[in-house]
């Protein structure tokens, strides 16, 4: 089969690598892609907003599977486009994707379906917002209704910070996604990330992890998209994962399709682990970044079969085996990021990598053939181990051995789970 894969940073990366080793692939293209990415496959310059040049292509060369990594061109309904002209597209529809696009949209599905998550109410106006919060109390959690680069989350300590953040997003700090508000009720516990695929129907559950936001270690500074990950996450037991699928997933596909609006691709259901359970905090509609490199390097099966059947309604007719081993990223950034930041700074030649060692490409580009750092976030370091000491010893000796000058990255990726395992 030939597969089209849409978008061009780490995660993508990951996804090309491990649909490069399909029995079933026959011929892999990008759009962009990266250089990474263009050691897998063949990138194509096409334009993934016009859905009729994607549609175009897919037709000319016989795609079997499209593979939509990023959120953008699933909010704006690529994978309609391509549904309709009778392609198989690993995504979900533009309605479908509301769940990450609409906090309010997914807290209504969960209290329709009494998933668990954090009391809210919603609010077009700054009075009535305060008037609730004030009468809630702090902590309390302020959220931008829409999507805002992750930054319309306030997490207030103090009802004065909470008051502010209102004022924030009615102002338009956060333009049009934040004309509504999410007033929320603040979840305590362990935050963990769940992936499931889903076909619109069954759900087939992957993996765990845990990420690393904030820039400064011990979890201090700006948030950023992700400054490190691992897998497995261990708060999540088996029978929080059992928990997961009976009190989250399994009714949010029953209540996506009830709706007319059936799931496919894979759920991120961002967690926070309560002395009550599973709690829901929010949705993504597409893997994480950097979460899915390390659930690649765990992912024992062919992927391409696995997508194909979310993608085709055959989800009950496969399965996913994991390898035990923790497998652990680390993002280097270029300095200054989640700030400005000097692009086109050259990185030396990368290392070689072992089995379980992988460098995947985030934010690179090639100039006269070198390699340099286009992005933010730029190399995601990653490496498997038996346990997490041993993966990210593996990840830190490995980004020792990079030559890049304007690069940093953390320190301490996988302290909470190393805190544990010495506990
Ligand atoms: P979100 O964009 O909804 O994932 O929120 C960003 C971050 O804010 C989450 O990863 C959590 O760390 C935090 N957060 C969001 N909602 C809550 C909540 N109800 N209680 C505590 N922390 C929260």
């Amino acid at each position: 089969m030939k597969v089209l894969l849409i978008g061009s940073g780490g995660r993508e990366h990951a996804l090309a690598w491990k649909l490069a080793q399909s029995t079933k692939l026959t011929k892999l293209f990008a759009a962009p892609g990266n250089p990474g990415i263009a050691e897998h496959a063949e990138l194509v310059a096409l334009d993934t907003d016009d859905h009729a040049a994607v549609i175009d292509f897919c037709r000319r060369e016989d795609i079997g599977l499209v593979v939509v990594g990023p959120e953008a061109p699933l909010v704006a309904g690529l994978a309609d486009r391509l549904r309709d002209a009778g392609l198989a597209v690993f995504g979900p529809s533009a309605a479908a994707a509301q769940l990450e696009g609409s906090k309010g949209f997914t807290k209504d599905l969960c209290a329709r379906y009494d998933i668990p998550t954090g009391a809210y109410q919603r609010f077009t106006d700054a009075a009535a917002a305060k008037a609730y919060t004030r009468q809630q109390g702090a902590p309390i959690v302020i959220k931008a209704d829409g999507l805002a680069a992750g930054k319309g989350v306030t997490v207030a300590m103090t009802l004065d910070e909470a008051l502010a953040a209102i004022d924030d997003c009615f102002s338009g700090a956060f333009g049009s996604a934040g004309a509504e508000v999410v007033v929320e009720a603040f979840l305590d516990g362990e935050e963990a990330s769940f992936f499931c695929l889903s076909d619109g129907k069954t759900a087939l559950p992957l993996a765990t992890a845990q990420d690393h936001k904030r820039v400064g270690e011990g979890d201090t500074g700006p948030n950023t998209g992700g400054m490190g990950a691992y897998s497995p996450a261990p708060v999540m037991t088996d029978e929080m994962v059992a928990r997961t699928m009976r009190e989250i997933i399994e009714p949010t596909i029953r209540g996506m399709a009830e709706s007319g609006h059936p799931f496919t691709g894979v759920f991120f259901a961002g967690l926070m682990i309560t002395a009550k359970g599973p709690e829901l905090i929010e949705y993504n509609v597409r893997f994480g970044d950097p979460e899915c490199q390390v659930l690649m390097m765990r992912l024992k099966s062919d992927l391409l079969p696995l997508l194909h059947a979310a993608a085709t309604g055959t989800l009950d007719q496969v399965s996913a085996e994991w390898s035990d081993d923790v497998a652990l990223t680390v993002v280097m950034a270029s300095k200054g990021y989640p700030g400005p930041y000097d692009k086109n700074t050259p990185i030396g030649r990368l290392p070689e990598t072992k089995a379980d060692e992988k460098i995947f490409h985030a934010g690179t580009a090639l100039k006269d053939g070198a390699l340099v750092a286009t992005g933010g976030r730029v190399l995601n370091v990653t490496a498997s181990g038996a346990t997490v000491v041993e993966a990210q010893a593996k990840a830190y000796a490995l980004v020792d051995r990079l030559e890049w000058e304007n690069g940093f990255c953390r320190r301490d990726i996988g302290w909470q789970a190393i805190a544990r395992e010495k506990a």
